[in-house]
């Protein structure tokens, strides 16, 4: 065959830049990994204890193509709780494999072919491919360390187009850390109601908010819940990422338009893990609340060492990742980070992995033990100072 096979909107997606980073680090030894976007904590003992009862009482088969109804009462319960919007646990949530899943659901539900998608950049690996694998058109919007990364209402005023049809949103950020001060999100809401948006509010990060501050949905703004699909999971705040396990929450038009999809696609989620997730929610928050201590900490000592080292970090006020300025060092973030890996076995992921205005950062995860990250930053400062010798 002298053509390929595989479609052309296949081919123009790029393998992820993390992805073959972290083929290298495979093929060393000793390294210390500060480039990890998953808890380094393992699920709470009571929610695996839940999924082992669960399939010691033989719990094996498939779910409604929506989710457990009890896991769904859960949820509904825990967003209008914990975000102050209301769903429908019968016709308005539907558990996924993970927000991965609802991600891609989400955009195909809503996507024609041409359809522009905007989002917030540097931003999570997965959107602009997803966008792309559902025909639609990835347009970033760059953010800046100057607004701590945060969305600008200007900035994303200045791109929209008659084709404009979603908005991304992920308040806290991956790879920035970046929250949304109320205001800007007012603003960006009022934006997205003059030209008829759907919003993906992926929430993945919402329980890891520091500084006792605390997060804002845009579902929960006025006017907001009817055109806002709320995407969250287990995998961040409940150390869940294998079970694989996450949810939408959007009108009854969208989460059946999204159910069709998830029906034929994939059936239902996993019932181990549904399981899992309702002991999660029903008994999980004292956990969530000691992880969260735990990263807070970590996030105070890894911002104040780039700083001392003289690598400009911005302080975030979410999620569990730093996102400092190494261009002091005069080095490309993908040179910085090879040749951190390779001189100090530190691993870190280039800024630019998470897309073109990453370029002059790198994502370090504190999703790592302390003394870890402790001993990674000494050999960060050494590299620093034998890079600006040389
Ligand atoms: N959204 C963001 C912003 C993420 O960072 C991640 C994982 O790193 C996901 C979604 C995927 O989450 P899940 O494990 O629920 O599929």
């Amino acid at each position: 065959m002298t053509t390929s096979p595989v479609a052309r909107h296949v081919q123009s997606i790029p393998r992820s830049g993390i992805r073959d980073f972290f083929e290298v680090v495979q093929t060393m030894s000793g390294v210390i990994s500060l480039g990890i976007g998953e808890p380094d904590f393992v699920t709470p003992w009571h929610i695996r204890e839940a999924a082992v009862y669960s399939l010691e009482q033989g719990h094996t088969g498939y779910t409604s193509n929506l989710g457990l109804p009890r896991l769904r009462t859960e949820i509904a319960a825990y967003v209008q709780k914990h975000f102050g919007v209301a769903y429908d646990a019968q016709t308005e949530v539907l558990v996924s494999v993970g927000v991965s899943e609802a991600i891609d659901l989400a955009l195909r539900a809503l996507l024609d072919p041409g359809d522009e998608v905007l989002y917030h950049e540097p931003c999570y690996v997965s959107y602009s491919p997803s966008i792309a694998l559902a025909h639609g058109v990835p347009v970033a919007v760059p953010t800046h360390a100057a607004d701590g990364f945060a969305l600008r209402a200007d900035e994303l005023a200045a791109r929209l187009t008659p084709r404009s049809k979603v908005l991304m949103l992920n308040f806290p950020t991956n790879p920035t850390g970046a929250t949304m001060e109320r205001a800007e999100l007012e603003r960006i809401a009022a934006l997205c109601q003059r030209h008829n948006l759907v919003v993906l509010s992926d929430e993945i990060y919402s329980e890891l908010t520091y500084d006792g501050g605390s997060h804002t949905s845009i579902a929960a703004l006025p006017g907001m819940r009817e055109r806002t699909i709320f995407l969250h999971g287990f995998s961040k705040a409940f150390a869940m990422t294998g079970f694989r396990v996450g949810y939408a929450c959007a009108p009854v038009e969208l989460t059946e338009a999204m159910m069709r999809i998830h029906q034929y696609g994939i059936l239902c989620a996993s019932i181990t893990s549904q399981e899992a997730a309702v002991e999660a929610l029903r008994h999980g928050a004292p956990d969530v609340a000691k992880m969260h201590g735990e990263y807070e900490a970590r996030r105070n000592y890894i911002v104040h060492a780039f700083n001392e080292l003289g690598l400009p970090c911005h302080k975030p006020r979410g999620a569990f990742y730093v996102f400092p300025d190494i261009r002091p060092t005069g080095l490309t973030s993908q040179e910085f980070s090879l040749r951190l890996l390779k001189e100090k076995k530190v691993a870190c992921v280039p800024g630019t992995a998470f897309g073109p205005s990453g370029e002059g950062y790198v994502r370090c995860s504190y999703a790592t033990g302390l003394a870890k990250i402790k001993t990674a930053m000494g050999l960060v400062g050494e590299f620093v100072r034998e890079v600006a010798t040389r």
